[in-house]
């Protein structure tokens, strides 16, 4: 069976890191990513989140998230080994590179500025080169996706759209609510993504994007990651591979192939699908696409070619 290499859009594993649950070194030590299984997937660039947890929101977070920031740094030179850390194009033509895997920042989140466009550059300077600007809820640069509202983003939410622009930072959309959406897009005169989505049409969940919205990241030529977690793959709540392709198949079909990622969001689920349990099953999922028609080409767009095309477009 051909392994293609990965790019993942989002996972949350920093956050067991910071914890001391996990060393993310080794494959025993339960959760679903880890280097040791990720390698084993076939990834070369893990875009990993920095979730600022709820409990630190709003009065903690800027701390918090600089905490985070500096655990996945931590990890980073832990090791040196096996990983490198993703923040130029000359990194990221290092790619695919079979030794070392890359990891790029992000964080999730737009309550670390703490209402300071200040941060935002302390936060490139710290090596981070991704945002999500909200999660569920409102923070002061928009609103997210769990807000019963129609708002568009603040005057702070559009200067940070300006600023990263400058500063080639890749601008991330999931979570964030619809107007929100369409504003960014009306601003952002770079690509953007949404790191861990799925499609609404195949399955009615608020996380997921409209064929409008899916059709307006190919005009922009962004991509969404296709989230692995079941509650977006279907109504049902327990996903199979099928779930997986039945999305993915979906985007090809309004967006081009062209506008799709990877975006497991492990370690950020509670259910994966069956047969995507974790960072080293990704084949199966190559496998999955073979077996409905997706061409080698295809398949490797959709594994790796899309997102390093996006991140070479983006980071400066
Ligand atoms: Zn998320």
């Amino acid at each position: 069976m051909l392994k293609p290499w990965v790019i993942d859009g989002h996972c949350d594993s920093i956050g067991d890191y910071i914890r001391g649950k996990r060393t993310l070194r080794l494959g025993n030590e339960g959760g679903h990513w880890d280097l040791e299984r990720a390698k084993a997937g076939g990834m070369i660039l893990q875009i990993m989140a920095c979730f600022i947890e709820s409990e630190f929101k709003p009065g903690l977070a800027s701390r918090r998230g600089l905490e985070l920031i500096h655990s996945a740094q931590r990890f980073i030179n832990e090791n040196q080994d096996g990983v490198f850390l993703i923040r130029c194009q000359q990194d990221l033509n290092q790619l695919p590179s079979p030794d070392k895997l890359g990891i790029l920042l992000c964080v999730e989140g737009g309550e670390v500025l703490g209402e300071s466009l200040f941060m935002l550059d302390i936060i490139y300077e710290l090596g981070v080169r991704a945002l999500g600007l909200t999660w569920n809820q409102r923070n002061a640069l928009a609103d997210g996706v769990g807000e019963q509202t129609n708002s568009r983003l603040t005057r702070l939410g559009q200067s940070v759209i300006r600023r990263m622009n400058e500063l080639g930072m890749l601008i991330d959309v999931s979570h964030l609510n619809e107007a929100g959406f369409w504003n960014v897009l009306e601003l952002s005169t770079a690509p953007i993504v949404a790191s861990h989505s799925c499609a609404y049409a195949v399955c009615e969940h608020p996380r997921n994007l409209t064929d409008e919205q899916l059709k307006a990241l190919a005009r922009n030529h962004g991509l969404v990651g296709v989230n692995f977690y079941a509650r977006f793959l279907t109504e049902k709540g327990e996903a199979t591979l099928d779930h997986v392709v039945q999305h993915i198949a979906h985007i090809a079909e309004v967006a081009g192939v062209e506008t799709i990622g990877l975006g497991s969001d492990f370690d950020g689920i509670d259910q994966a699908p069956r047969g995507l349990e974790d960072a080293t099953k990704y084949p199966n999922l190559a496998e999955a696409l073979r077996k409905a028609g997706f061409c080698e080409e295809e398949i490797t767009q959709i594994f790796f070619k899309n997102f390093r095309r996006l991140l070479l477009n983006v980071i400066k």
